[in-house]
């Protein structure tokens, strides 16, 4: 027997059948994120954990091996963060999905590989409401939402995953499972080590289970839908709004997303508008109707082209809708390199207006959509892959864009994480000394760096 076929059969033995997969057939869904950016290597195996302990005895293999680990949840990462490494162990947290709702604490116990609708469904049976919503909601994990701190599109009012995490479990690199935070709404005792975790894209340790803060179930909403002849003059709306008010959503959609979506799946959507902004607002009572009425005369003050406003959830929904599905029409383009980039709301039109001149200067498509309420942009980089010369702009592009939100001030990724695909240009955003912190942090939790290595670092 090989020394790895030795290893491989003491993993199988610590575990129990149907865990562990090794034919490459069965290993390949477990390969890619969801970019596809960059190729992703060939695991040695992939690990299917049940529970916690599995995943400890998974790891402790691996660090006695010295095989890197890269943790997966559901695999619909957009920066290549849970792709293989070439001989690595993948630990698949998709059926450790168990999802519990405390109603007297308001909090949801959830195992890493529940669905994030799964945890708003079973919140919202309880009258409760779990408000991170990624566009990708139906088929995230919570593990992978924790691990890249992922945002959504009502962020812009109820904030980012890590601010409902009280608690999580945690399989560290030598096997160790360490419980941080808890079912406590207040608690400051000790180091913030929780929240170190929260983002770490898997690089520091593995989560188990994760116990998020739920909030009573928002009233009914009100939608607007608003034309503008130009993105800037929808970039100027958003600012206008966001120095008065924070609305429950504010996505933005540029004529070329407009397009790709009508061309995708028709909805009625105005094709001639430069942009369109979809905001809503769930303020209870009167300061709905408030905040709508103040949300139209913005948009109208900035320039809006129509603004159409309903309260009708079904319609409302539809709208979003059409913005969820801008990512998968604009895919079905051509190839992609999706940007996450971000700024200061103030200066969503400078970032706009950068995104707009890097397009006709290195003569790439670039629709963008945007969490625009939260400066939150998604650029999208589309060439064609088999074009050598293609290929070479939309790279130069994609770094060009990075670069000048870094210039803004704002940053290279809002949401999606920094994972395989952005790693180069994390040192321009966080500079010499945040990189060599964050390189002793990472070295004092995984001196071995066998815990998604590549990712971030
Ligand atoms: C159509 C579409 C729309 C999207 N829209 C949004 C959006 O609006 N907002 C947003 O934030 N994201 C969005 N995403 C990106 C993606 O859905 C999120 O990043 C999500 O959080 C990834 O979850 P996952 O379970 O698929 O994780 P994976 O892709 O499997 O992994 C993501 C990262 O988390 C790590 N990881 C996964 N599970 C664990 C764990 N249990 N412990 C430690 N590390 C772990 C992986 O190693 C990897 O680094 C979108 C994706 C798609 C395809």
């Amino acid at each position: 027997m090989t020394t790895t076929t030795h290893a491989l059969e003491e993993l199988r033995s610590s575990l129990p059948s149907g865990v562990v997969l090794t034919e490459p057939d069965a290993m390949e869904k477990y390969r890619h994120d969801w970019s596809r950016n960059p190729p992703a290597g060939m695991p040695l195996a992939v690990v299917r954990a049940e529970n916690a302990a599995q995943v400890q005895a998974a790891v402790r293999w691996a660090a006695a091996h010295g095989v890197p680990v890269v943790p997966r949840g559901a695999g619909s990462g957009l920066s290549g963060g849970s792709n293989a490494v070439d001989g690595c162990l993948t630990l698949s947290l998709e059926r450790m999905n168990a999802v519990e709702i405390d109603t007297a604490t308001r909090v949801a116990v959830v195992e890493p590989g529940a669905f994030n609708l799964e945890v708003k469904r079973a919140a919202a049976e309880h009258g409760l409401f779990y408000p991170p919503d990624p566009s990708s909601y139906e088929i995230c994990s919570i593990g992978g939402n924790v691990a890249t701190n992922a945002g959504g599109l009502c962020c812009v009012k109820y904030g980012v995953t890590t601010d409902y995490v009280l608690g999580i479990d945690v399989v560290l690199a030598d096997g160790t499972l360490v419980t941080l935070g808890g079912k406590r709404i207040k608690d400051v005792a000790g180091l913030s080590l929780l929240k170190l975790f929260v983002g770490s894209e898997g690089t520091l340790g593995i989560v188990t289970r994760a116990i998020l803060r739920l909030v009573p179930a928002p009233g009914p909403t009100s939608t607007l839908v608003a034309t503008f002849p130009t993105v800037a003059a929808a970039a100027a709306a958003v600012v206008a709004v966001g120095r008065q008010i924070r609305p429950s959503m504010m996505e933005l959609m540029d004529r070329a997303s407009v397009n790709a979506v009508e061309d995708f799946r028709p909805m009625g959507l105005d094709r001639d508008a430069g942009a369109l902004l979809v905001a809503q607002s769930d303020a209870p009572g009167a300061a709905r109707v408030e905040e709508a009425a103040l949300m139209e005369q913005a948009f109208l003050d900035a320039g809006a082209t129509g603004v159409f406003l309903t309260d009708d959830p079904e319609e409302g929904e539809m709208f979003v809708a059409a913005r969820r599905m801008s990512f998968h029409a604009i895919e079905a383009r051509g190839s992609i390199l999706l940007e996450d980039v971000g700024a200061p709301v103030p200066l969503l039109p400078e970032l706009l207006a950068e995104v707009a001149a890097i397009a006709e200067r290195h003569g790439v498509e670039i629709p963008t959509v945007a969490h625009a309420g939260d400066g939150n942009t998604h650029p999208i980089v589309v060439y064609d892959a088999a074009d050598a010369d293609s290929t070479a702009r939309a790279r130069a592009a994609f770094d060009d864009v990075m670069a000048a939100a870094i210039a803004l001030g704002g940053t290279i990724t809002g949401e999606h994480g920094v994972g395989r695909a952005k790693k180069g240009a994390l040192p321009d955003q966080l500079g010499p000394d945040v990189m060599a912190l964050t390189r002793r942090v990472k070295d004092a939790l995984d001196p071995d760096g066998i815990l998604n290595p590549g990712a971030i670092l």
